[in-house]
């Protein structure tokens, strides 16, 4: 009987953090100071901390030796998620 409570609260709590992970609730991006909805990017400088998906692919191109093509990828990537209706 207390062990069912106990795998109850248990699930409702893991049912709560879903929840919570899923919401789109706006986060600071360390990196560049600005707030995002998106999904975040592993910092490739930080393993530890998320960023926003833009200051990803920023990153991702510096370490791939790119970073001339931060513009446009920039651009082509706002206007992939502008045409899907601003979600990712
Ligand atoms: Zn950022």
């Amino acid at each position: 009987m207390k062990n069912q409570i106990i795998k109850k609260m248990m699930a409702a709590t893991a049912a709560d953090g879903v929840a919570r992970m899923s919401a789109k609730a706006p986060r600071l991006c360390p990196s560049c100071g600005s707030f995002y909805t998106d999904p975040p990017a592993v910092s490739r400088k930080n393993k530890n901390i998320d960023i926003c998906p833009e200051c990803g692919m920023r990153e991702a191109l510096e370490e791939a030796g790119m970073e001339h093509l931060f513009g446009e990828t920039l651009a082509a990537y706002r206007a992939a998620r502008a045409a899907a209706g601003g979600k990712p």
